[in-house]
């Protein structure tokens, strides 16, 4: 090898070197963002391969046919892929091939398990915010507060922040007992809770209320979408936790055409979030996303509408990840198994906080 050749070898080496240790170097903590968003018992089965068309088929009348039906001309196509991308088109075409990844897709090898054995929503909301499971004691979906002090509150102690600046926006009402031990600790807007004092918000707070949704202690997701953009950008939160519940309510009550109907609409969210983050210099290249469910549910006609603990499937749930301090890309593939418990340690450490140094029995986070 020449003296040449050998020093734009150098050069080049030079060159790798100082591109490929870049993401490792840039810090992590000090002005990033956390953003939580949970879709509230969202099967694996529709995640990744979009309509189940044996479930469809299972919810029509004597006469029908599946291919008759709207929701069928809209969402099926032959392969997993090209129906879960007509599901959730920005999901998959722009979140998952340009910016993220996703576990839990049984079929490559990837595993994404809760540790609670209830398989029912406060047990789940719960291990994610707390990083541990605690079976005896939160046994039911009952609001009772929340006997463990959550990630929410110790973030936005430690990051000493005003309770605004750490926020959980809900679907669910029971978010004001699940999401802090210490009521007022952070900011929590829950079921059909106006945004007080914000006089630009009067009808979307009147008509989140008018619009009652025929489940209890809920509003509709596409109110609580609102108030959380409205809070986002008011408020400027370096940690949101996001709650829809629509994927849990359309599939109890055996309504798989507005299930569907509820992944596409949360589709759209989710591409209306990321386009504002991406506008937003205290947001663009420095928010952490993480976009999970707190159970998963049956995997047959027979049992597709339930979860909990006699319900074989339920365990199974997935993760997607939208870092600028992960490099994967796509789906995660033959890897020991991920766990809920990882969430509260995950979002934690992307703040620059160390979970397990407070609860060394919680999940460790997730690299
Ligand atoms: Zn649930």
């Amino acid at each position: 090898m020449n003296r040449y050749a050998r020093t734009a070898l150098v050069t080049l080496a030079a060159i790798v070197a100082a591109n490929t240790t870049l993401p490792a170097q840039r810090p992590v903590g000090a002005e990033d963002n956390v953003i939580l968003i949970t879709l509230d018992g969202a099967r694996v089965q529709e995640m990744f391969g979009g309509l189940d068309l044996e479930i469809l088929r299972s919810t029509l009348k004597k006469g029908q046919t599946a291919e008759d039906q709207p929701v069928y001309r809209r969402f099926w196509a032959e392969t997993a892929a090209a129906r879960r991308e007509k599901l959730m088109p920005f999901f998959w075409k722009t979140l998952m091939s340009e910016h993220g990844s996703i576990a839990g897709n049984g079929m490559l090898g990837s595993a994404v398990r809760l540790t609670n054995r209830h398989r029912f929503s406060y047990p789940g909301y719960s291990e994610m915010l707390v990083g541990e499971a605690h079976d005896d004691v939160i046994k039911s979906n009952d609001p009772i507060r929340n006997p463990n002090r959550t990630v929410l509150e110790t973030v936005r102690e430690r990051l000493a922040l005003p309770a605004a600046r750490v926020a959980t926006v809900a679907s669910w009402a029971h978010f004001n007992a699940i999401a802090e031990h210490t009521e007022g600790a952070t900011f929590v807007n829950a079921g059909q809770e106006t945004l007080a004092g914000r006089a630009d918000l009067d009808r979307l707070n009147a008509w989140q209320v008018e619009a009652a949704p025929p489940w209890d202690h809920v509003r509709f997701d596409a109110f609580t979408f609102e108030v959380a953009m409205a809070h986002l950008a008011a408020a400027r939160p370096r940690l949101l936790y996001l709650s829809l519940d629509e994927t849990d309510d359309w599939a109890h009550d055996g309504r798989y055409e507005r299930l569907l109907d509820a992944y596409a609409r949360t589709d759209r969210y989710l591409k209306r979030l990321w386009t504002w983050l991406e506008s937003q210099p205290d947001y663009r290249g420095r928010t952490h996303l993480l976009v999970t469910t707190d159970h998963g549910r049956g995997r047959t006609p027979a049992d597709w509408r339930d979860h909990g603990a006699k319900i074989a499937g339920a365990e199974e749930v997935w993760m997607a990840f939208m870092s600028p301090s992960m490099s994967w890309r796509g789906e995660w593939k033959n890897h020991p198994p991920l766990f809920t418990n990882q969430i509260a340690a995950t979002m934690a450490g992307w703040l620059g906080v160390d979970w397990n140094e407070m609860r060394p029995n919680a999940g460790k986070p997730i690299q």
